[in-house]
């Protein structure tokens, strides 16, 4: 099976260019933004950009390219205002994600800001059956969380609650993030057959469709999310590769969210690529 890995680009000077860009560092997927990271505005589209890139991904072999929600969606806020505004940035990044690619859109779930986890996950439910739509290609992912403050993801529970309550079934999954889910408590790197069966039984590995490969600079439980380059934090290379090629997981894209630059990213690729070849001659 194709092993399918990338890194976060930067789309401002167009999605052909993207998605150019991410072959030269070595990438087969690539995750982005669909809008400024910490901004509300949406980007004008350009048709001929989007047909550009679609006929290279097409020319690659690309794997699915994963669309990333801006950070300051909170779909489970307690102001009724800022829970539409989210409604309304998800439906406008579906409709470039259709225009783009059948693909993946990531979000994190939400802080519920003191109304607790159970209304938070009601009210992400709720958006979604908001916006889904029955006929969309994009399938919209849930991220793994670190639980810090009032954050709903940080316990595969909160995946299960928001997931149970959603009607479009087929349109929605879980993006895991490595770095999130080892800061949140599970022992990613020192016990990950056990964190994918914790998953299975919670939640279903059949819902996992995306995963961020991150090393973390702080230790199991920490709910800091803070993200190192891969082999410089306390997962390490190894626990890193033994994720990529698990066997639970094989066919995801894998997208680095490390502190790089894209030629730091293209090393770490390689690096990944190379260590993974070795593995398989073994
Ligand atoms: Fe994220
Ligand atoms: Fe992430
Ligand atoms: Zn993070």
């Amino acid at each position: 099976m194709t092993c399918y890995l990338g890194a976060h680009l930067s789309s401002a000077k167009g999605y052909a260019k993207m998605a150019r860009r991410a072959a030269e560092i070595g990438a087969n997927t690539c995750q982005f933004f669909c809008r400024n990271p910490r901004g509300s505005r949406a980007k004008s589209l350009n048709e001929g950009d989007l047909e550009q890139c679609r006929a290279f991904l097409v020319e690659r072999n690309f794997g699915p390219l994963v669309g990333h929600a801006p950070y300051i969606m909170n779909p489970c806020a307690k102001d009724p205002g800022i829970r539409e505004l989210a409604a309304r940035m998800m439906a406008e990044d579906l409709m470039l994600m259709e225009r783009l690619t059948p693909g993946y859109y990531v979000f994190h779930p939400g802080s519920h800001v003191g109304q607790g986890i159970e209304e938070g996950c009601r009210q992400i439910a709720a958006m979604l059956n908001a916006v889904l739509r029955p006929e969309q290609q994009t399938v919209v992912l849930l991220e793994t969380m670190t639980g810090k403050g009032t954050e709903v993801g940080g316990r595969f529970e909160d995946l299960r609650a928001i997931l149970s309550q959603v009607t479009c079934r087929e349109k929605v999954g879980v993006c895991m993030d490595t770095c999130h889910m080892s800061d949140a408590g599970y022992h990613v790197a020192g016990d990950l057959d056990g964190v994918l069966a914790e998953f299975d039984r919670v939640v279903g590995l059949r819902w996992v469709k995306a995963a961020h490969i991150n090393d973390s600079l702080n230790p199991v439980g920490a709910q800091k999310d803070r993200h190192a380059a891969i082999g410089e934090g306390t997962l390490g290379t190894d626990a890193i590769l033994r994720f990529i090629t698990h066997p639970a997981l094989a066919g995801i894209p894998f997208e680095l969210e490390t502190p790089q630059d894209d030629e730091g990213h293209g090393r770490e690729l390689a690096m990944l690529r190379e260590r993974i070849a070795a593995r398989s001659v073994q």
